[in-house]
């Protein structure tokens, strides 16, 4: 029921954010479900959000064999960090994959791409906040990042970020944003609970959303 009543009311948010955007510019609710078993994701579904995000290969194999089959409308994103040897898997399984940082994870999807014959849709992650703990492209190395994944042909949707806990979030959101703008990139990943109105205003495509739907994590 609480998920019910959370997807309710942050489905009205972008409802009303889209009415005042132009077309194509849409921003999507993405249910990161990391930890939530399938019965949390089936009330999400039954609740209206089409997009789930996922932080690792193995976990969301398992919870999402069976809900593929019975939900096969349902996006699925890669979130979290993708290890080199997951390749294969990730392809298979995700739509869209958010979490592509680093030149040897772009030649091996790229190489994945060719094989499979499948090809999915990538966002760059940027690590806007140039944390060393934290996944993503340093911000002065992206330019040359975009310009090599095009030149392996990776479909780029645009780029996603996760910016310090202990900042205000509106300047990390305003690079991501110049970065994406300069490269003609229509995506824009970026918001989580704590932020994803501002991140909304910001121009988000795609805002992130765990605690604020499906409550504290376990
Ligand atoms: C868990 C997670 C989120 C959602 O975080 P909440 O604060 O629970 O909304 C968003 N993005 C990524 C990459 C995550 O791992």
């Amino acid at each position: 029921m609480t998920i019910h009543k959370n997807a309710a009311a942050l489905l009205e948010i972008i409802k009303k954010a889209n009415k005042n955007r132009g077309s194509g510019k849409n921003v999507i609710l993405l249910a990161a479900c990391k930890g939530q078993n399938a019965i949390a994701i089936e009330e999400a579904i039954h609740s209206g959000i089409t997009d789930f995000g996922e932080n690792r290969v193995q976990e969301a194999q398992q919870k999402w064999q069976g809900l593929r089959r019975q939900y096969p409308a349902i996006r699925l994103h890669l979130i979290g960090p993708l290890q080199t040897n997951k390749v294969a898997e990730a392809v298979t399984l995700f739509d869209v994959i958010q979490s592509l940082d680093r030149a040897k994870l772009a030649e091996a999807l790229a190489e994945s791409f060719i094989k499979s014959g499948k090809k999915v849709p990538c966002y760059i992650q940027v690590n806007t906040g140039e944390e060393s703990q934290k996944a993503g492209i340093l911000p002065q190395e992206t330019d040359g990042f975009i310009g090599y994944c095009k030149k392996l042909d990776i479909p780029l949707l645009g780029l996603m970020c996760v910016p310090p806990a202990d900042q205000p979030p509106a300047p990390h959101f305003a690079l991501l944003r110049a970065i994406a703008e300069r490269h003609q990139l229509p995506g824009l990943s970026m918001g989580m609970s704590g932020d994803f109105e501002t991140a909304i205003r910001m121009g988000s495509t795609c805002v992130r959303v765990g605690t604020a739907l499906f409550g504290a994590r376990g």
